[in-house]
Order: C-alpha cells, then sequence, then structure tokens
C-alpha cells in the first residue's frame, strides 16, 4: 500500500498505547509504502515526535478547541475532512470506545469498507478477528476500494522506537460546525491507576469476594503487582464496584499479559471479555467452576487466603 494513515488517541493528555500498535499494523499493511499519522485536539502536537520515533513520517495535527473532548459529531468531521486531505489507501484506529464510535460513522460517510476489532494480520492482508463473543476468529480481506481497520488493542505489538527517526508536523484546519451535542464537563470514575483496557496485568474480582470491601485484596495485589482492577458483571450488579470495571461481552473487552480471576465462575459472557488473555489464573473455591477450562493455572481455594499469600510472596521478588 502506498500511503497508510493512522488515526493516534490521546486520553488526559498522555498518547495511547494502542496508536503505537497501530502504527506497527500500518507499517505492516504499507509493507515500505508511507505511515503517516493523525493527532486530535489542543496540545496533541507533543505527541508527534513519539509517533515519529515509531515510524510516523508526517503527522497531521487538528488543533481545534471542539476536539478537545470526544463528541462523535465533531470526530467524525475531522476525520472525514482530514482522510479526504491525506487521501490514504487505508486507515487505522484503536477499538477502544472512541475508535468503535467514531469509524463506522467515517467508514460510512466516506463509503470505506470497514474491519473491526482486529487482533491480527496475515499476508494478504488478511484480518483476524474474534466472533461469537471470542469463541471462533474469523478471517477476512477487503477484495477493493480504500479501507478501514480498528485494532483491539494489546494484540498487535508496538515496535521499538527508533530515536534517529522525526517525524514532519503539518497543521491541519479542520472546519468543524453545527455540532448538535458539546462536553460540559467529564466526571469520570476510574477503576484504579492503570487504564482497564490497555492492562499488561489484570487482577478481577467476581460475586465470590462478597462486598465491596471483598476488593482490597485484590487492591493491594493489584498494587504490588502494577495491575488494574477489573469485576464480574456479577460483582457490578451486586454493587460491589463501578461499572466501569466490567469486563465481559457487555464490558471491556481486555487481552493483558496476565490475568488473575478471583471468585468469577467463568460465564461465557464473560469470557468474550477476557479469554484472550495470554495467561489466565483462576482462583476459585468451586473446583468445577467453568472459569478453569480456559485457565492456564488453577488454584482451588478462598480468595481471602489465597489472594493476601500470593501478594505476600510478590512483595518478596
Ligand atoms: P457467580 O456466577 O455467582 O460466581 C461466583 C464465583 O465465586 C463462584 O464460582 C464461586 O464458587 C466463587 N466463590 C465464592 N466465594 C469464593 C471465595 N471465597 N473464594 C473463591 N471463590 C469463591 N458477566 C460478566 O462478567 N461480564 C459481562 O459483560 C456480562 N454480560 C452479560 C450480558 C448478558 C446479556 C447476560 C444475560 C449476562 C451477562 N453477564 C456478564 C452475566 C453472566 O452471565 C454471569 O451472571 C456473571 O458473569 C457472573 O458473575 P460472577 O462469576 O462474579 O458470579
Amino acid at each position: 500500500m502506498k500511503k497508510v494513515l493512522v488515526i493516534a488517541e490521546v486520553r488526559d493528555g498522555q498518547l495511547r498505547n494502542v496508536s503505537l500498535e497501530a502504527l506497527a499494523a500500518a507499517g505492516t499493511l504499507a509493507e515500505g509504502g508511507e505511515v503517516v499519522a493523525a493527532l486530535l485536539g489542543p496540545d496533541t502536537a507533543q505527541h508527534a515526535a513519539v509517533l515519529g520515533q515509531h515510524g510516523a513520517g508526517t503527522v497531521y495535527v487538528a488543533d481545534h478547541a471542539d476536539l478537545a473532548q470526544y463528541t462523535p459529531d465533531a470526530y467524525a468531521q475531522a476525520l472525514k475532512q482530514l482522510i479526504e486531505f491525506a487521501n490514504p489507501d487505508a486507515v487505522v484506529l484503536g477499538h477502544t470506545a472512541i475508535g468503535r464510535d467514531v469509524a463506522p460513522r467515517v467508514a460510512a460517510r466516506l463509503g470505506l469498507g470497514l474491519i473491526s476489532d482486529v487482533t491480527g494480520i496475515e499476508a494478504g492482508p488478511v484480518f483476524v478477528r474474534p466472533i461469537y463473543a471470542g469463541k471462533a476468529f474469523q478471517k477476512r480481506r477487503f477484495e477493493e476500494g480504500k479501507l478501514m481497520i480498528t485494532i483491539r488493542p494489546n494484540n498487535i505489538a508496538a515496535g521499538e522506537a527508533d530515536a534517529g527517526k522525526t517525524a514532519t508536523v503539518v497543521p491541519f484546519e479542520a472546519e468543524i460546525k453545527d455540532l448538535r451535542s458539546i462536553v460540559r464537563e467529564v466526571v469520570r470514575k476510574t477503576s484504579g491507576k492503570v487504564d482497564l483496557s490497555e492492562a499488561k496485568v489484570i487482577i478481577a474480582g467476581g460475586r465470590g469476594v462478597k462486598s465491596a470491601e471483598g476488593f482490597q485484596p485484590l487492591n493491594e495485589l493489584a498494587d504490588v503487582l502494577g495491575a488494574a482492577v477489573g469485576a464480574s458483571r456479577g460483582a457490578c450488579d451486586a454493587d460491589y464496584c463501578d461499572y466501569s470495571m466490567q469486563i465481559g461481552q457487555t464490558g471491556k473487552v481486555v487481552t493483558p499479559d496476565l490475568y488473575i480471576a478471583c471468585g468469577i465462575s467463568g460465564a461465557i459472557q464473560h469470557l468474550a471479555g477476557m479469554s484472550n488473555s495470554k495467561v489466565i489464573v483462576a482462583i476459585n473455591k468451586d473446583p468445577e467452576a467453568p472459569i478453569f477450562q480456559v485457565a492456564d493455572y488453577g488454584i482451588v481455594g478462598d480468595l481471602f487466603e489465597v489472594v493476601p499469600l500470593l501478594t505476600a510472596e510478590f512483595k518478596k521478588v
């Protein structure tokens, strides 16, 4: 492909890691062609250097006040104009809350094909994506025309930074008008210090934690491992934690290197959000719990005994 455009994502002033993974995917698609990137919103130009070190030759920066917070209207307008201007053969976004929302809108407006939630790219290019709540994988390819893909975070490895590489920054004037919604305030409920959807290690609690206080041993283990804390819907429904922590079919989809499920039975809807984790450890006092069928390591026992023991052991390392 001659030119592949990555739409980078910045959250709370930080460049999201999935943007670097998208650059790696773009490098695979470009096969020696040009990789470019885009940053949307004020104060995002500072991230152009990192994008350059990861392979973007040009970084378009749409420094527009209406792009400071995500709104479907403003982002879709800006991205449509940007894609028309940059004229890439392919566009790559993260399969994040923003990517999932804006990619279909822009693809429809521009008449582009879209393959979403890509977890791997094979020669062709052939795009691999999970279907049936992660029970099977589908391989798809584009027959013709420009293409757009969203990639699932934590699946396509980001390349190494090359400090010798730099990007040319090109300001882009987006014309944004007739907004039907504006963001006045963002009230964010966070599950911890580490962003769940990009965490390398996740400690997840289910109804087995029995109360909001029951998450405390999980939080302590997470602190030691630098992990994020997630939950099953059972735990969220029982009001032990906030829904922002929910992992699964109707929650967040995660692919960490290590997923430790504590007091989670392993319902299919939960597995849909975590079964692609690289290593799964299950702690459950019921040896028949379905979670053990997907676990690489299983500990049959009471989480309130096992989790503090793990924390104590990891502290020694
Ligand atoms: P339970 O099934 O009650 O399991 C609790 C487990 O804890 C048991 O296995 C028990 O043996 C173990 N346990 C209890 N005490 C201890 C202890 N002291 N030590 C160790 N183990 C202990 N669920 C999701 O998680 N995410 C979703 O996105 C999701 N979406 C859904 C969408 C739909 C349309 C529907 C119908 C359901 C969805 N669900 C989802 C709900 C799902 O079906 C299950 O009800 C839910 O996952 C169960 O949560 P749980 O495993 O925490 O609870």
